[in-house]
């Protein structure tokens, strides 16, 4: 069935084959079936109603979230011939717009679900010839999503009111909740559900400590050739590290909410028609932009979490070839992050928690990052990719078990309330007044590290913390997290990556 579509695959938008699961959404879509499409940004959604919106008579419906999305989307969609048209109250050309889709001759309408759910939107659909409803971030209609907007819950109604017509629902967002959450929302069945594997094997993954971000950068730039992004955490880093770059010869522009639309506009277009500039930017940049040639996209400081680490790292390379992805991280990094958890309401705080935690796990971990990433995603990949950091260059590890229960006892019999730097003074049994007053030196945990393991404390408290084993009390002590019972018990391992030994001063030497 779908051979039929192949040379309009080809000649509309130039491909030869379908990717990945395009051709069984698309199997579906054309038998008028509903769908779920789960597929990773740049996996290639479009297409997947794009395509039947020019192979079917009628007009497919695309609801989106944003009008700048739409209007990007509008935009690909014209520049392929597509005949398309988005009705937003950002449009001023509405009355034609209306009338192409009473005289049937649009392909593809984009409207957004607050439109689409009115009375009005449903007398013009009931007037026009409908051939799919394609729901896009369809995520936003589940309360478990990231990005939960009521209006999507209007949508129903008129899925239900034109029942015949099939629906399509599009989403990047992976986990398992959602997924069933938006299948019973959105009114599919069980078996319309298609997740594209997370995979992007072209995509190289390093992830290190900050030192010297600076240097970090400009060997990272000067190394690697061809366009790439450059995520910083402030509006002012973006501008600094652009400069930085520039000096070094290498285009590079900056990219924040904070600059004026005009010049916004003129940075992102010069930095889609390059071949080598470097875009540093707040996340802000890179939604809805088509860049398939992105080779590498580097994090100045720690992503929100492992969705958008992925997503963000997920524009580079989508034409394929090899591309590269790496983070640089600080301590201070999570210590911020875990300040705004102060602020997180009650109900989300545990999620947030978890997020957190997850993200500590991938940059601490001495395994294989994309093996994390993938089961993150609910897929169970091989133990190792040889296409990131850690497999390609083992870490040295050493396993600190022992040592971390030593310090999970002294935080418990203690009471849950002291930082690491009385727990550390306990541990190697100074006799300070604070240890002294407290009679902290009668514990049987008093004086149970040796000289040669004190100095792992601190790392190894860190870790704890990453992985949810420890959690900061309100006054900055250290309490037990879920993840600290395992561990007491013998039924997990900790291990920390071995820091390199005095590279500095062999460098030194090295270059005298
Ligand atoms: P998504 O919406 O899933 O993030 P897009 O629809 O923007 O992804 O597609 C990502 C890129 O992949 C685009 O550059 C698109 O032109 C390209 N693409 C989509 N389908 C194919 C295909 N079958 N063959 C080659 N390239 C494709
Ligand atoms: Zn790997």
């Amino acid at each position: 069935m779908l051979e039929n579509l192949l040379p309009l695959l080809k000649s509309t938008f130039g491909f030869t084959a379908f990717r990945g699961v395009q051709d069984q959404v698309l199997t579906r879509v054309m038998e008028r079936q509903n769908t779920l499409a789960v597929m990773p940004t740049g996996a290639g959604k479009s297409l997947c109603y794009q395509l039947p919106a020019i192979a079917s008579d009628g007009t497919v419906v695309v609801i989106s979230p944003l009008i700048a999305l739409m209007h990007d989307q509008l935009r690909s969609a014209e520049a392929v011939g597509i005949r398309a048209a988005t009705l937003t109250s950002a449009d001023d050309n509405r009355a034609e717009t209306i009338a192409r889709l009473k005289a049937g001759e649009l392909d593809l309408l984009y409207a957004a679900p607050e439109r689409a759910s009115g009375e009005h939107f449903r007398n013009l659909l009931e007037q026009t010839r409908i051939s799919l409803f394609a729901i896009d971030e369809a995520h936003c209609v589940s309360e478990w999503g990231h990005d939960f907007r009521p209006d999507y819950r209007l949508l129903r109604p008129l899925l239900d009111h034109f029942a015949d017509v099939p629906r399509l629902a599009l989403t990047a967002t992976a986990d398992k909740h959602t997924r069933d959450d938006i299948l019973v929302q959105l009114g599919i069945e069980q078996d319309g559900l298609i997740i594209a594997g997370f995979d992007r094997p072209n995509i190289r993954y390093s992830i290190s400590p900050r030192k010297g971000l600076t240097r970090q950068i400009a060997d990272l730039v000067e190394r690697l050739s061809g366009p790439g992004i450059i995520y910083a955490p402030t509006r002012n880093a973006t501008e600094k590290l652009a400069d930085q770059i520039a000096k070094t010869g290498r285009s590079a522009r900056a990219y924040h909410a904070g600059l004026p639309p005009e010049v916004r506009q003129r940075n992102q277009a010069d930095f889609v028609a390059s071949e080598d500039m470097v875009m540093v930017a707040t996340i802000a940049f890179g939604m809805g932009i088509d860049k398939p040639d992105v080779r590498f996209v580097a994090h100045a400081g720690l992503p929100k979490s492992i969705e958008a680490y992925y997503q963000e790292t997920g524009r580079a390379g989508r034409d394929g070839d090899p591309a590269e992805a790496h983070m640089f991280w600080g301590a201070e990094d999570f210590a911020k992050a875990r300040q705004r958890l102060t602020e997180v309401d009650e109900q989300r705080l545990n999620s947030e928690r978890t997020r957190l935690a997850a993200l500590g796990g991938l940059v601490e971990a001495a395994g294989c990052r994309r093996a994390i990433l993938l089961k993150h995603f609910g897929e169970e990949p091989p133990q190792s990719c040889g296409n990131c950091d850690n497999c390609l260059n083992a870490p040295i590890t050493r396993n600190v078990t022992e040592l971390a229960r030593k310090f999970l006892s002294a935080v418990y019999r203690t009471g849950q309330s002291f930082g690491v730097g009385h727990l550390e003074a306990v541990l190697t049994g100074r006799q300070e007044d604070k240890v002294l007053s407290r009679g902290h030196d009668q514990l049987s945990v008093f004086d149970i590290v040796d000289t040669e393991e004190a100095p792992l404390i601190k790392p190894v408290s860190r870790s704890l913390l990453l992985r949810d084993a420890l959690r900061n009390t309100e006054h900055g002590g250290l309490m037990f997290g879920p993840e600290a019972r395992a561990i007491l018990k013998g039924e997990a391992e900790v291990a920390i990556v071995e820091p390199p030994k005095r590279e500095r001063k062999k460098r030194r030497s090295g270059s005298s």
